[in-house]
């Protein structure tokens, strides 16, 4: 028999759901795959509910209901003063996951270089790949997660067609600043590229606010900017995304949305456009609850002598396991933890690619969305495995 897509094949099952399938078979507490422990607003979901019954269960639009269209034109309006045509700017999509490969299809053609950023999501290679264009990696190094400047330079080529970029970015919870964002908007204008702005966590920062790359200079017309109602209203099960994208683009996103999914369940889309229309205080609200998880597990991860890099956005906080790990790299102490504390986490070498040069082995991320209560017990948990 001929064999089936080889690339597919030999791609590992994703590292979030092994260390959820551990977390079940050890009784852990999952600490690694990022999803919130807590239902998203009840009054969204009960809107999503009556939506069922109103008889619009059939198909909907292929960029979208339209009142979720509109609610995306203005929370971009609302957030950061961006003007768009909900009729053809926005795309939705199923999840920021179809958005990301959707808009990646939009631009590349097999042969083009996309620059794209470690420690890196895990779709963004497969997908590039699966295109047949060619990454070219550059790496944030920890413990600050700077931006190499001569590096990133020297990615950008006559064949770059886009850079992937993600803030605030998962797994390092860095937001980029607007210097950072200045340099890259300067190479993207200059190498006539587009940028594939993974913006998932933007209502989840705690110190800078977030900055789309779309609101500077030139950028609005080359940037496709991708949010997540999973991620905004803690429904990761809900798979809904969006794309704000210029128009020209926008209909070409909206090809290859055609192409995988074609449309969106409309239940959802109207409970997420009602979502998007929450006042300014919910979006507070819910950067003030993460903070202060963030703030409990950081704290008590140092009182157990793990030191942790700046987490200023998303609901990840990476640590660094060197005190700790006994020799272990970061694969092997996550395990060790899942199986020995009853804490599932996720090592950070998963986010680099596996062809590059070797990946940081002393890190591990620890999902905060998680409630207080849950986080005071897994600390107990580490603190006993590790005393
Ligand atoms: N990008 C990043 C950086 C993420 O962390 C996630 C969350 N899983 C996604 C994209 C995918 O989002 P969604 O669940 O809406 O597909
Ligand atoms: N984005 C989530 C994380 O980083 C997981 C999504 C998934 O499981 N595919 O943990």
């Amino acid at each position: 028999m001929k064999t089936p897509n080889q690339y597919l094949a030999s791609l590992p099952t994703t590292i979030f759901t092994i260390m959820s399938q551990l977390a079940v078979k050890h009784g852990a507490i999952n600490l690694g795959q990022g999803f919130p422990d807590t239902e998203g607003p009840q009054d969204i979901i009960q809107v999503a509910e009556e939506a069922l019954r109103d008889g619009r269960n059939q198909y909907a639009p292929l960029t979208g209901l339209p009142e979720l269209r509109e609610a995306v034109a203005a929370s971009n309006r609302r957030f950061y003063g961006l003007e768009v045509d909900p009729a053809t700017e926005v795309v939705v999509t199923s999840g920021a996951t179809e958005a990301l490969a959707a808009c990646l299809m939009a631009v590349v053609e097999p042969g083009d270089e996309v620059v794209v950023i470690e420690p890196l999501y895990d779709t963004y290679l497969p997908a590039l790949k699966l295109l047949g264009a060619v990454p070219r990696c550059v790496r944030l190094a920890p413990p600050h997660w700077s931006v190499p400047e001569a590096e990133l330079r020297a990615a950008f080529g006559p064949k770059t067609k886009a850079i992937m970029l993600n803030s605030p970015m998962n797994p390092s919870g860095k937001v980029f600043v607007r210097e950072e964002l200045e340099l890259i908007a300067e190479l993207v204008r200059e190498h006539d590229a587009y940028a594939i702005c993974d913006e998932v966590y933007e209502h989840l920062t705690f110190h800078v606010k977030h900055l789309p790359l779309m609101t500077l200079p030139g950028m609005r017309e080359r940037c496709m900017r991708i949010g997540s109602a999973g991620k905004s209203f803690s429904l990761t099960g809900w798979k809904v995304g969006y794309v704000t994208a210029p128009a020209a683009l926008a209909s070409v996103v909206a090809k290859a949305h055609q192409v995988m999914v074609f449309a969106t369940a409309p239940n959802l889309q109207r409970a997420v456009a009602y979502g998007l229309n929450k006042d300014d205080s919910y979006y507070q609200g819910l950067s003030t609850q993460m903070k202060t998880q963030r703030d409990l597990l950081r704290d008590g991860l140092h009182r157990l002598g793990f030191e942790t890099l700046p987490a200023d956005g998303s609901y990840f906080i990476v640590a660094d396991i060197s005190r700790h790990a006994a020799g272990r790299n970061d694969v092997e102490f996550a395990r060790w933890l899942v199986e020995h504390a009853g804490v599932a986490t996720i090592p950070v070498s998963a986010f680099y690619d596996p062809q590059g040069d070797a990946a940081p082995q002393n890190l591990i991320r620890f999902a905060f969305c998680k409630k207080p209560e849950i986080l005071q017990e897994a600390l107990k948990r580490l603190e006993k495995a590790l005393s």
